[in-house]
């Protein structure tokens, strides 16, 4: 089979390789999607991964092949990444117990990380659920970002009437923004400096969108709250600045939640807290829960949240080196949710 090999930093490779098989308990599955996330760009471009990985984990597939014991799935069945929906999973609404101290450079490094920007995977049958009828396998490409969104929002605490203010609109937090309206936000802002995510924020809902690069957010989403600033903002952009903007830009009373992945050393400025007196809640976003994908799925499955329209390019193997370079500057393209297509 072909696969989209890591085999150093900032350079991935098509290669041909065997096709794995699946071991007891397992499905091998034909990838029809897998997703472009951010943190396969992180790891791309930081050089974390072992070399000879395969990354991709945001995917959907037809099983291929049963591994011995595997009851509950047939050959054909369509099939999406879903940690908690196949037979044996967590139960239902039960909260993740995971309480561990882990070392993500040693798990993204692992040696036999086999993601799916490849013909094949395979996976534990317990990992994946049958993609329900009415939902394209596009949508169920999503679920795994959109369960972060979902888990995202709910960490925002966020009260209807609230105001919400976006830094960076990637896919995820355009996934965001439509849940966040429907939750009830008085206003959402939202501060990008690429042309084609502040379209989308628009047309999925956004109040108003800003360049931060021609408009200073803080002042103009202060004026727009009438002094208050925004209840909550979602840092979700990661560039050297925005988390002391998200903390100069939040009501003093407000509540800071942090998606996104820095590359190095961010600074603070807490000059003003002195005067400004805030009391700010911050808090960074760990891993999802086993409710935010039953959640997720089912936003999948009723349509309320639209993924399909985030969705901008559908990429061939050989596609990706250059298409990972240029999401790198998404102010310089007008690429949104990228898939690959083995
Ligand atoms: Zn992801």
């Amino acid at each position: 089979m072909k696969a989209a090999v890591y085999k150093e930093k900032g350079v991935l490779a098509v290669e041909e390789m065997p096709s794995p098989s699946p071991h007891e308990g397992e499905l091998l599955v034909r990838v029809t999607y897998c997703g472009i996330c951010g943190t396969d760009l992180h790891n791309y471009s930081c050089g974390i991964p072992a070399p000879g990985s395969v990354l991709g984990h945001e995917w959907c597939g037809v099983v291929a092949e049963l591994g011995d014991g595997v009851r509950g799935f047939h050959v054909g069945d369509r099939v999406m990444y879903h940690p908690y929906g196949g037979p044996g999973a967590v139960a239902a609404g039960e909260a993740s117990s995971r309480n561990l101290r882990l070392n993500p450079r040693a798990i993204y490094s692992a040696p036999a990380r086999r993601g799916a920007y490849a013909d094949y995977i395979t996976t534990a049958a317990s990992r994946v659920a049958r993609i329900p009828d009415g939902v394209s396998d596009k949508a169920a490409a999503c679920l795994e970002p959109l369960v972060a969104a979902i888990h995202a929002v709910r960490l925002g605490n966020l009260k209807v009437s609230d105001t919400v203010a976006f830094i960076g609109a990637g896919p995820i937090a355009l996934f965001m923004i439509q849940r966040v309206k429907q939750a009830g936000a008085r206003a959402v802002y939202v501060s990008e400096i690429s042309p084609a995510r502040a379209a989308k924020a628009t047309e999925l809902g956004a109040d108003r969108v800003f360049n931060p690069l021609k408009q200073d957010i803080v002042e103009e989403i202060v004026g727009l709250t009438g002094g208050r600033g925004p209840d909550i903002v979602y840092e979700c952009a990661a560039a050297k600045g925005t988390l002391d903007q998200a903390c100069r830009l939040v009501a003093v009373d407000g509540r800071v939640t942090c998606l996104a992945v820095y590359q190095e050393t961010i600074t603070l400025d807490p000059l003003d807290w002195y005067m400004m007196q805030p009391e700010i809640k911050f808090t960074t976003n760990r891993a999802s829960t086993p409710f935010d994908w039953e959640i997720a799925a089912e936003a999948l499955s009723k349509r309320t949240i639209d993924v399909e329209t985030v969705i901008t390019n559908i990429i061939a193997l050989d596609e990706m080196q250059d298409t990972f370079q240029a999401l790198l500057n998404p102010a310089t393209n007008t690429m949104l949710r990228v898939l690959v297509k083995p």
